[in-house]
Parts: structure tokens; C-alpha cells; sequence
């Protein structure tokens, strides 16, 4: 007497391999270690990317989820699998700490931001979230991630690149290069004052007059000037205007903070229309306000948020920054902040040249800082 034995099984954990993450990519830019890795978003819509940290001091992750997808940072786990940021807890917070936990075309988050955190060696996580533009979960969208870190023992100073880049039709406009070379001194001047000697370095690109904000529109064109520019340097576009839903803007940047990796939002716009006035003519004080644009969006792109925010109601999360709760107060204490929403004038405008230790501690710990 013999007895059948099933066959099945062997089947059933043959289909149960399924296919894992390669390792991320890696290589040398500018003193950067950079990452790279490519994945989908699973059947929930999210998606973890691992990247191992060494020595490193900090690192800037970005995500950029295929259009017309849009991507957040939902947790970041530090090494003993614990949450260091919580993306969803912060997006809903009264105050800002990082941009990457907001829902955006391209979204970036930089570690450590505030001086109590720590990157220690072992293996990171980035726990991403992907949407469609109406916010719901999408499934097997393509997400790239890309990882800079870098090594500097000294966060209390450094050298910052900026590659200006004069766009189309201001390359030939000779008043308003003189204003933003000028101008570039006033956020030499402001920069040194948190330790960073910044370094410019000028361009002349194709592009079009009127750019849209950056992550906002012309992404072949802010992807173009990325992929020429020099990868470790902030892109601060020099365009004759910013077609923005915000209406006249003087600058505005790609992320707080914004990503060094060539993508539709790695840049800072400065638009010289509104920059010199309705008359449209560069005088000292428009040039000075320049400056402060300039070093006010590059800021941003650093890691800075607003100290408040214009409704008075939103703060940074940073403890030297006081949290007033109206425009009167918050004038009087932060309106000489370079980090302050907007130029406080009355007939002219108070310098906005003050940075605080926390401040300046972002900007140096951002990746793009030597
Ligand atoms: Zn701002």
C-alpha cells in the first residue's frame, strides 16, 4: 500500500521570492557622499529607503516621486529603529521644522537640524508617503531618493558656493547685474555674520524671460541649470520676473531646505522687475533689499523657516526665536530677522541683517556648506 503525497507546497514558496530593493548607488560630488536609489511605492502608497551613515556630521535626503505624483517624508528612523522626525505629527504642528514632511513635487529633508540632534553612524530610514495632487495614496509610483552627506567637524562656520545664474533677457541687462553684484555684498556681509563666507560664482543660461516658481513650473529649465551648475553650490536664477500664484514676488525658493540633486526644484528665482521698485530703477535701499532677498531665499534653501509666519499664528521651532502673536509684536521682535516674511517699511524699510546662533546653526549644518 503506498500513500499520495500533495506536490503543492513546493509551489506555493517558490511564488512566495519576491523581488527586494537593490542596494542605493553611490559616488563622490564635490566632498559629497551621494546615494542614489530608485524604487516603487507599495500597495499602501509608501515606500522605505535605507541609507547607511558613517562618520558623517549631516545629510540632506531628497524624494521626487514621478509626475504628476507628489511625495512627503512620513518618518525618519534613526539606527536603533526609533522615530526621529515624525512627518505627519509636524506637517499638522503650530510650528516648522522641515519642509520634506509636506506633500510636494520634490521634498527634502535635512539631519540634524537643531543642535541637540545627532546623525549617528548606522542605518537610516526614510519612511516616504506617496499622493496623487488630491492627496490620495498611490500605488507602484515610481519614487527616486536621493542622500548627500558630509563630513565637516567644524559646524560653526564654513564656505557656502552660490552660482548666480543670469536667465535670457537679463544677461544683457547691465543695471541689474551691476545690482545684484553690488547686492551679492550686502549677503556677504550678512552671511559672515553666522560664519559662512559665501563664495559667488556667475552664469549666463538659455531660459526663458518669466519663470514660473521653482517646483511650479519650466521644470525642464530649472532641471537644466541644476544639471550645468556646479552640484554642491545653491542655483540662485536671475530671471526679469516670477510668474507666481502669490502674486509680485521678490525671490522665492525651491524647498526648506531645497535639494543640491538636479531636479525642477533645486533653485532659488529673484525676480529684478519687482527687486527695483515701481520705478524700475535700482536705487541704494532697493539694492540693499536685494541683498536681503537673495540672502533671505537662499536662507530658506538652507533649512531656515519663517521665525512667524504673516498670520502670526505659525513658528519656527527654533528657541531663539521669540513666538509673538501679532503683527505689532512680532514687528517689533523679529522685524530686523533676516528670516522675517516681509520687509517692514515705513517710507524705508528696517534692515533685516540679524541671524540668531540657532539660525546660523541650520545654515551650517546644511550639506552644501564646506
Ligand atoms: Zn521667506
Amino acid at each position: 500500500m503506498t500513500e499520495a503525497r500533495p506536490f503543492a507546497l513546493a509551489v506555493a514558496l517558490a511564488l512566495s521570492v519576491g523581488c527586494s530593493m537593490p542596494a542605493p548607488t553611490e559616488s563622490q560630488q564635490d566632498g559629497l557622499r551621494t546615494l542614489h536609489n530608485d524604487w516603487t511605492s507599495d500597495g499602501d502608497g509608501f515606500v522605505t529607503f535605507d541609507l547607511d551613515v558613517g562618520s558623517e556630521t549631516s545629510m540632506l535626503v531628497t524624494i521626487d516621486a514621478e509626475s504628476p505624483y507628489l511625495a512627503y517624508v512620513k518618518n525618519l528612523y534613526g539606527p536603533d529603529g526609533n522615530v526621529v522626525v515624525d512627518g505627519e505629527a509636524w506637517a499638522q504642528s503650530d510650528q516648522s521644522l522641515v519642509g520634506g514632511v509636506y506633500i510636494d513635487v520634490v521634498s527634502s529633508l535635512g539631519w540634524p537640524l537643531l543642535s541637540a540632534d545627532t546623525l549617528a553612524p548606522g542605518t537610516w530610514s526614510v519612511e516616504v508617503g506617496v499622493t496623487d495632487v488630491e492627496g490620495f495614496y498611490v500605488s507602484g509610483a515610481n519614487v527616486a531618493f536621493d542622500a548627500q552627506l558630509k563630513t565637516d567637524d567644524d559646524l560653526s562656520g564654513g564656505v557656502m558656493g552660490a552660482d548666480i545664474v543670469y536667465v535670457g533677457p537679463v544677461i544683457q541687462d547691465v543695471a541689474a547685474r551691476t545690482a545684484v553684484e553690488e547686492a551679492v555684498g550686502h549677503w556677504q556681509d550678512l552671511y559672515a555674520s553666522v560664519g559662512i563666507s559665501l563664495e559667488p560664482e556667475y552664469w549666463e543660461l538659455d531660459g526663458p524671460a518669466t519663470m514660473a516658481a521653482p517646483g511650479d513650473g519650466n521644470a525642464a529649465d530649472y532641471i537644466a541649470i541644476a544639471e550645468q551648475t556646479n552640484f554642491r553650490n545653491v542655483n540662485v536664477v536671475i530671471v526679469e520676473d516670477i510668474d507666481s500664484s502669490l502674486g509680485q514676488v521678490y525671490g522665492i525658493a525651491g524647498g526648506i531646505p531645497g535639494a543640491l540633486v538636479a531636479t525642477e526644484s533645486s533653485a532659488v528665482a529673484v525676480s529684478v522687475l519687482v527687486n527695483a521698485g515701481p520705478d524700475l530703477v535700482f536705487s541704494e535701499e532697493d539694492v540693499r533689499l536685494l541683498g536681503e532677498t537673495m540672502a533671505h531665499e537662499t536662507g530658506h534653501f538652507t533649512g531656515l523657516s519663517h521665525p512667524v509666519e504673516g498670520t502670526m499664528d505659525h513658528w519656527d521651532a527654533l528657541d531663539d526665536t521669540p513666538d509673538c502673536g501679532s503683527t505689532n509684536a512680532c514687528e517689533s521682535a523679529l522685524g530686523s530677522n533676516l528670516m522675517f516674511p516681509y520687509p517692514v517699511c515705513d517710507g524705508a524699510c528696517t534692515p533685516q541683517d540679524e541671524l540668531t546662533n540657532q539660525q546660523g546653526g541650520i545654515t551650517n549644518r546644511y550639506v552644501g556648506v564646506e
